[in-house]
């Protein structure tokens, strides 16, 4: 029994989850606590009780914390990325890939905690100074989904607890061993009791109790569109500041002079890989006439080649998706797509292997609108469609014709288009010649419209979130 972690102590739950392995369904990862609404609310008490001392924590001492979770994160990356590649369906080298991500993370905000620093201004009045300088916000609550169980932990964790914040952190209850090793990793830096909390268990008991406890003072969501609204309306209700990531449709346009490779890379590796379980993945296709059939073959030709198998199978490309629930989802949108009238080029029906698990092998619709839902209505699954449109102007309308914003890309050598498009495309990430998925994490990330809410991730940019700003003035 893998127990949650508050107030310093290791602590059963009220009731326990077997993790399975979506590669292999006899394969359980182990049982793991979860917690009532009490244990999520005494964990939250524990930070709330240790935030004054944290805030005033001597610097050195969180930048070596933070800087030794990352080394033994990296050192331990073949395990972990094991771990991951079992616990959540990502290949092993998408595992250790990511787990590596989560490692740098920490070690850049184990220096950013030393670059510290505020502002000086002149006063409009006779000799008084202004200073501006930032504030821990108080407890965070991490609300986080399954897709990424160590980078998206680490990329709030080690911001949150770099600019003196307390955590309390709850994983999705589809990938909880990750989360739990990663405390435990935690729990050995040196951190002091309360500092930092991992309570495991249901939405609507331990998500839903940090949404509304009134000692939270700060909530970061990343997950669907209907929890987020739900947790931001709790949190605004009782003016916490909050930040939403959610969800994605992201357009990757190719024009007629791309390169032909480049172009069925980027959708090979922005749309499918990771199962296409990625908010940043490029679910439509948007490609303009003169090059629409070449890539289409090319494209079909080396989805067919890919190995959709069990996720630490040498050789295997695309791992399974996360579970039953999330493979019913996505054949009932594959059933839509066809209702519809889109044509299915590849896949379209769940595969078996050796071992019993959620096998989906890469789908392609071709002869789609944008109007249709499984253009409209993020899916999540390696499922992408192709939008075929005379010219670039027809190409960014549709781009923009969605109500998310996240990630978009496009394939081509003009730097005209490039260069418009990069401009006047409507999201927070733009990827040219390059996956619509896949970002360093020293610069921002986030979307616009209905994909983000609140201010960026990542990189500096995150202290707009995990710090507040106060204004002194002084007379000299
Ligand atoms: P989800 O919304 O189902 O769950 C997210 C988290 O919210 C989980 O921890 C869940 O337990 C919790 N939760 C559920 N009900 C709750 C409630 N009533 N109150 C408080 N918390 C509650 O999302 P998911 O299925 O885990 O993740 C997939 C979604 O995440 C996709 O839409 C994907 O696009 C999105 N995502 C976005 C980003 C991004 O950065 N934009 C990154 C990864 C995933």
């Amino acid at each position: 029994m893998y127990k949650n972690f508050f107030a310093g102590q290791w602590i059963d739950g009220s009731d326990a989850m077997d993790n399975i392995n979506p590669s292999d369904t006899s394969d359980c990862i182990g049982q793991f606590a979860m917690a009532s609404k009490l244990q999520t609310e005494q964990a939250i008490d524990a930070a709330f009780d240790a935030f004054p001392q944290w805030a005033k924590s001597p610097l050195q001492q969180r930048s070596e914390m933070l800087d030794k979770i990352g080394d033994e994160i990296l050192s331990r990356k073949q395990e972990l990325g094991e771990m991951l590649a079992r616990e959540e369906g990502k290949t092993l080298l998408e595992g250790i890939g990511e787990v590596v991500r989560a490692g740098q993370i920490f070690k850049f905000f184990g220096a950013q905690v030393v670059r510290q620093g505020g502002e000086n201004f002149d006063s409009i009045r006779p000799e008084v100074d202004v200073a501006v300088t930032r504030s821990p916000v108080g407890v965070v609550g991490l609300i986080l989904p399954w897709n990424f169980p160590i980078a998206i932990p680490a990329w709030k964790i080690a911001p949150a607890l770099a600019y003196g914040n307390c955590v309390v952190f709850k994983p999705s209850e589809l990938v909880p061993a990750l989360a739990h090793a990663l405390t435990e990793i935690i729990s050995r830096s040196g951190i002091p009791a309360g500092v930092f909390n991992l309570v495991m268990g249901r939405g609507d008991v331990v998500g839903s109790c940090i949404a509304n406890s009134p000692k939270v003072h700060a909530i970061s969501f990343t997950g669907s569109i209907t929890t987020g609204k739900r947790v931001a309306s709790a949190a605004v209700a009782r003016m916490a500041k909050i930040q939403l990531e959610m969800g994605g449709k992201n357009p990757l346009v190719v024009l007629d002079d791309a390169d032909l490779d480049t172009a069925v890379d980027c959708a090979v590796q922005g749309a499918f890989y990771s199962t296409g379980q990625r908010c940043t993945a490029s679910s439509r296709l948007i490609v303009t006439s003169g090059i629409h059939d070449r890539f289409v073959k090319a494209l079909s030709t080396r989805l067919l080649q890919l190995k959709t198998d069990h996720a630490l199978k040498k050789g295997t490309d695309i791992g399974p998706v996360i579970d039953q629930r999330q493979l019913d989802h996505d054949t009932r949108y594959i059933q839509i797509g066809i209702d519809e009238g889109a044509t299915l080029e590849c896949g379209g029906e769940q595969v078996f292997r050796d071992t019993e698990g959620f096998y989906l092998p890469p789908v392609l619709f071709t002869n789609t609108h944008n109007d249709m839902r499984i253009n409209r209505e993020e899916i999540f699954g390696p499922v992408a469609s192709v939008i075929c449109v005379r010219d670039y102007d027809e190409a960014l309308s549709i781009a923009n014709d969605t109500t998310f914003g996240l990630s978009a890309g496009i394939v081509t050598n003009s730097l005209k288009f490039s260069s418009d498009f990069k401009r006047n495309v409507e999201s927070g990430i733009v990827a040219v010649n390059l996956p619509t998925a896949g970002v360093d994490y020293h610069v921002p990330f986030g979307g616009t419209k209905s994909s983000s809410y609140g201010s960026r991730e990542q990189g500096e940019y995150a202290k707009e979130f995990y710090t507040s700003v106060k204004t002194s003035y002084t007379l000299a």
